[in-house]
Formats: structure tokens, C-alpha cells, sequence
């Protein structure tokens, strides 16, 4: 496809000399750079999906151990109504906690220009919109056709550029891989939300699988048609691990070049219809399978488990998934 800006991603980066420089305090040697970068989203589309409200406290406690782990790019809050999601009610505060992690690229979902207009008054670094790929589940979620949302995005990439013209504007297409409501999605429709969203300016458009239906093979296929489609303006892939396969999929969008992977640690949220499946992709997980493949993302295992406690303290009872957490990491690690 011709007439696309040139990527600028990469650019607005936060300082990755930071985090390559970075000084693992057990042996005193400087950490590899990172090659992939792990999005946490546990604050945001975990802490929306469970039905128990998290304590502010906790929640800045719960954001400072991910930022010590090492993460570099957090969603910390989601600016909806406070009647709507109560959860999300302190999303200003949050997100301007979060800010003192320099390092750190602090990220809002916004849902629309309103949304967009109190996320930038807060400080938020990065805004990302979900734009439904099933008109169904536009329609039940945001009462908006995707042509309608694509709309909205151009009017949020409006006022970025008026008022916060280094802010990075992300788009999420969800259901990209399969709607519980619609059924099948056209690999076709994806395909071209992408084009128009990128024609309006979009920085990064990734693909969510909202409902967990996306297999590997699929994963791969159409994270590669993105690429040919939108270069490198291919954003994260946003997995969920409903039916397991959450793991499987993140390699299959490695494999087809993607480097940006949302996952929420204890893979928070659950999945109302898939008892015992955790919500998005296990953080702790994802990152030990790519340390363990020697795919290097800057996070340090063991301090990330650590930030499950806060976590646990902020909502007790809650159950939290991972399999690394439970088996704890292998006796040599990470001598490798
Ligand atoms: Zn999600």
C-alpha cells in the first residue's frame, strides 16, 4: 500500500538505553538490550474485568513493582465513566502516580475523544482505542458502527496533534480473530479497518483476541497480512488465553515479526466463560518463555513475581493464574 507516513514508532520509544544500561543488582552486570516489549495491561483490561474494586493504594503499589520489574510500557487505567467502570474511577490519579517511573511509557485506553481529552490532561504517554473488527460487537459495545470509531479516532488524532503532538496514538482491533456474537471475521474486514486507520495517522495498530478463538495458524497468517498491508505500523498482538492458547499465538505472532506483546500479570481478569482460563496472557509466562528462548525483554523474573503480591493485597481472594509463579523458575536461571 503506497501513501502511508513513514513509521514513527520506533522513534517515540521510551529511552531504551535506560533499561539496556540497566544494572541487575545480583551480579552487577549490565543486562542484554530488550527485543521484544512486553505492554502490561493488569491495570487497565485485568482490573476492568473483575467485578471487585482495587484500592487506590494498592494499585500505585501494584504499578510500582511492575515498573522495578522492569516493564517498559504499562496501561495503567482506562478513562470511561466512573458510573460505568468504578473501577477505573481514579484513572487521573493513577495515571499521574505512574509518571514519576521515567523509563516507563504510561499508557490510558480511551474509548473516545472525551475519553482522549481527560487521559492527556492527566499526562497520559500513549493512548490506545479498542475498534471492534465485528460491527456486532461495535455495536453492543460502543454503540458505533467500526466506520463510525474510525471516525472517532481521526477526531482523538485531531486534538493529539493540537495538544500533545508527541503522544503516540494505538489502535487495538478487537475481535480481529473471531466474535462470540458474530461468529467468523472476515480476515478482509481487519484488513481493511487497518488501511483506513492508518490512513487517518494511527502510530500502531495491533490485533486483540478479545474472545480467545484465534489459533496459532490463523495468528500467524493474519499478523503477516497486516504487515503487508501497514508495514511497520503493525502493532501488538493482544492475546487472551481462554482456551490456553494463549502462549501458542504469542509465538505464532513473533514468528510472523511482531515485537509488542500485551499480556496482564497473573494473567488477571479470568474468563467468566472459561472456568480455570486465565483472562490475557500470563505475563510472568510469556516472559519466561522468551528469556528462556534467549529473546531478551528487559524484565527481571524474579522481581516480576514479586509484584504479585501487591496484587494479591489489592484484591484478596482474587484467583491468579501462571505456571511459572507456581513452579518457580529452573535452578540455573538465568546462567544461560
Ligand atoms: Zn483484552
Amino acid at each position: 500500500m503506497s501513501g502511508l507516513k513513514p513509521p514513527t514508532y520506533e522513534m517515540k520509544l521510551p529511552n531504551f538505553q535506560t533499561s539496556a544500561c540497566r544494572i541487575n543488582n545480583s551480579d552487577m552486570t549490565p543486562l542484554p538490550s530488550p527485543e521484544v516489549l512486553i505492554s502490561e495491561v493488569g491495570p487497565r483490561d485485568g482490573l476492568q474485568s473483575v467485578k471487585a474494586t482495587m484500592p487506590t493504594a494498592d494499585k500505585l503499589r501494584w504499578i510500582d513493582a511492575l515498573a522495578a520489574a522492569g516493564l517498559r510500557e504499562i496501561e495503567v487505567a482506562s478513562f470511561v465513566p466512573a458510573q460505568l467502570l468504578p473501577q477505573m474511577a481514579d484513572a487521573a490519579q493513577v495515571v499521574q502516580h505512574a509518571l514519576r517511573h521515567t523509563g516507563v511509557r504510561i499508557m490510558a485506553l480511551v474509548p473516545n475523544l472525551r475519553g482522549a481529552q481527560a487521559a492527556l490532561a492527566a499526562g497520559a504517554q500513549k493512548l490506545t482505542l479498542p475498534v471492534s473488527a465485528s460491527s456486532a460487537h461495535s455495536m453492543a459495545n460502543v454503540r458505533k458502527t467500526p466506520e463510525a470509531m474510525v471516525d472517532e479516532v481521526r477526531a482523538v488524532l485531531r486534538l493529539r496533534d493540537e495538544i500533545a503532538p508527541g503522544v503516540p496514538v494505538e489502535v487495538g482491533l478487537s475481535t480481529a480473530f473471531g466474535c462470540t456474537l458474530q461468529g467468523t471475521v472476515p480476515e478482509d474486514d481487519v484488513l481493511r479497518l487497518a488501511h483506513f486507520l492508518a490512513e487517518a495517522g494511527v502510530d500502531e495498530i495491533g490485533l486483540s483476541d478479545t474472545t480467545g478463538m484465534g489459533n496459532p495458524a490463523q495468528v500467524k497468517r493474519l499478523f503477516k497480512a497486516l504487515f503487508s498491508e501497514i508495514g511497520a505500523l503493525t502493532g501488538a498482538a493482544h492475546l487472551h488465553n481462554t482456551r490456553g492458547l494463549g502462549l501458542a499465538n504469542a509465538l505464532a505472532a513473533y514468528e510472523a515479526g511482531v515485537r509488542t506483546f500485551d499480556s496482564s500479570l497473573g494473567g488477571l481478569g479470568g474468563c467468566p466463560y472459561a472456568p480455570g482460563a486465565s483472562g490475557n496472557v500470563v505475563t510472568e509466562d510469556l516472559v519466561f518463555m522468551f528469556e528462556a528462548m534467549g529473546i531478551h525483554t528487559g524484565i527481571d523474573l524474579d522481581l516480576l513475581m514479586a509484584a504479585r503480591a501487591p496484587l494479591r493485597a489489592g484484591l484478596p481472594g482474587e484467583p491468579l493464574y501462571g505456571m511459572t509463579p507456581e513452579v518457580g523458575l529452573p535452578k540455573d536461571w538465568p546462567s544461560r
